[in-house]
């Protein structure tokens, strides 16, 4: 997944800072591998951290303006982010709605305490979370979509949530050692539980109704078409009769 290189180009009212901060993460391995050639055996390996501040980054007409709060943010996060959005982003825009934003915003909040939101074109990142949970950078997948989505009110939460678990099923990059996985069908589930569970029903759906149904969600969400009767116009059953034969059979 990762970039040849600099996906950053400066821009140039920052340029120096831009400029100064692509070139450190291209030059990132040689000055460790230089570090620890030289270094004693009390050297710890310190993982190198983000500088405080913002950076941006344009490719192929895709801009990320990347704003960290946190002092002792992992550096590696940080590129692991950054290749991420410029190569999920754009898939997920030209699968689900090409007319969304290219450019935008990812914090790293020192003092949130969740793990990450989305408003509007702006992902927030809790960096305690991520501290905590290097594995987990999927969370990026999962809260691009919702950039993507661009919805305006009027959408259930549950599959606006099931939808953006869907895409990070889909497309994630690190699910497995992340510990993250779509739980099996129990009957204490309901469809409206939104996230995996949903997530899993959708990807039931696309395998045995219809190849469709998400694009087509997704669609009639965005469109504000969408109500409870839009699940019979595309399956010809109620979304109550999709989830009990997938209660019946809910082997993927
Ligand atoms: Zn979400």
């Amino acid at each position: 997944m990762r970039h040849p290189n600099p996906l950053c180009i400066a821009l140039s009212a920052v340029s120096l800072f831009v400029f100064s901060a692509c070139s450190k993460s291209s030059l990132t391995e040689p000055q460790e591998s230089a570090q620890s050639a030289l270094s004693s055996a009390k050297q710890v390996t310190a993982a190198s951290t983000t500088p405080v501040g913002t950076v941006i980054y344009t490719s192929n007409g895709y801009k990320l303006t990347f704003t960290n709060n946190a002092g002792g943010f992992d550096d590696a996060t940080r590129q692991k982010f950054v290749d991420m959005y410029f190569s999920i982003y754009p898939t997920l825009l030209n699968r689900f709605y090409t007319g969304a934003t290219k450019q935008v915003t990812f914090v790293i909040d020192p003092n949130y305490n969740g793990v990450a939101y989305t408003s509007g074109t702006t992902v927030t990142y809790s960096a305690a979370w991520m501290a905590n949970h290097p594995q987990d950078v999927d969370v990026l997948t999962h809260e691009v979509m919702h950039v993507v989505q661009a919805y305006t009110g009027g959408t259930p939460g549950w599959l606006t949530e099931g939808i953006a678990d869907y895409v990070r099923y889909k497309y994630g990059v690190n699910n497995g050692p992340a510990g993250w996985s779509l739980p099996a069908w129990s009957s204490s589930q309901s469809y409206t539980d939104a996230y995996r569970v949903t997530a899993r029903f959708l990807v039931w759906l696309e395998r045995h109704v219809r190849a469709t149904i998400v694009d087509d969600l997704n669609t009639a969400l965005r469109n504000k078409t969408y109500s409870g009767n839009t699940w019979n116009q595309l399956t010809g059953k109620s979304v109550d009769q999709l989830w009990t034969d997938y209660s019946n059979n809910p082997a993927l």
